[in-house]
C-alpha cells in the first residue's frame, strides 16, 4: 500500500489484531452493500458491495481501528467516529486523485470542505487543532448531513448513535497521519 497513512492504519490493525489474541477479520463480499460496505461487528467482518471503492474498504477499517482504540465502544457506531471515518477515506481519496462526485451539501462534498484545514499528506494543520468558528461550523455540517442521511433508516438509527466531545474528534485520524 503505497498511501502513507493507509499503510500506517494496516500496520496498526496487524499489531491491534495480534494484541488481541490473533483474532481475524473476516471479508466478505455482499451485493447488498451495492456503492457501500458495512463493519459488521458482531461477525468480525466487513462486507463490500460490488461497486464500493478502496476508501471504502479503508473506511471499514478504520472503523475497525476505532473499536479497538476504545473496546468500550466496539460496535456503538457513535455518530462522531462516523464523521472521523468519512473524512478519513475522502482524504484518502483526495491524496489518490479519485473523481468524485460533486453534489452540493453531500457528506463527500462538506468532507471535501473540511480538508482545507489538512495539508497535502492528511495532516491536520495548527488552526484546526485551534478551534476555530469555520473548523466546527464544518464539523457540525458534516455530523448534521450523517444524521439526516440516515434517519429513519436502518441499520443506524438502531446503533444509538451519540454525540461526542469535539476536542477528541479526528483524534485517530491525526495519529495515523501525523509522521506522512
Ligand atoms: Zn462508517
Amino acid at each position: 500500500m503505497a498511501d502513507c497513512a493507509g499503510g500506517i492504519l494496516y500496520n496498526k490493525m496487524v499489531q491491534e489484531l495480534q494484541n488481541a489474541g490473533g483474532t481475524r477479520l473476516n471479508f466478505q463480499f455482499d451485493e447488498s452493500q451495492g456503492t457501500g460496505g458495512i463493519a459488521d461487528f458482531p461477525n468480525l467482518s466487513i462486507r463490500i458491495g460490488p461497486n464500493s471503492s478502496a476508501s471504502t474498504l479503508g473506511h471499514e477499517i478504520f472503523h475497525y481501528y476505532q473499536a479497538f482504540d476504545d473496546p468500550a465502544s466496539f460496535g456503538s457506531h457513535q455518530l462522531n467516529r462516523e464523521v472521523e471515518a468519512h473524512v478519513m477515506s475522502y482524504a484518502y481519496e483526495d491524496r489518490n486523485n479519485a473523481t468524485l462526485p460533486a453534489i452540493p451539501n453531500s457528506v463527500e462534498q462538506l468532507c471535501h470542505d473540511l480538508s482545507q484545514f489538512m495539508d497535502a499528506n492528511g495532516n491536520f494543520t495548527d488552526n484546526s487543532l485551534g478551534m476555530q468558528a469555520e473548523y466546527i461550523s464544518k464539523y457540525e455540517d458534516i455530523r448534521d448531513a450523517l444524521r439526516d442521511m440516515n434517519d429513519g433508516k436502518t441499520p443506524y438509527t438502531t446503533m444509538g448513535w451519540q454525540n461526542e466531545s469535539l476536542s477528541d474528534a479526528f483524534e485517530l485520524l491525526r495519529e495515523i497521519s501525523e509522521n506522512c
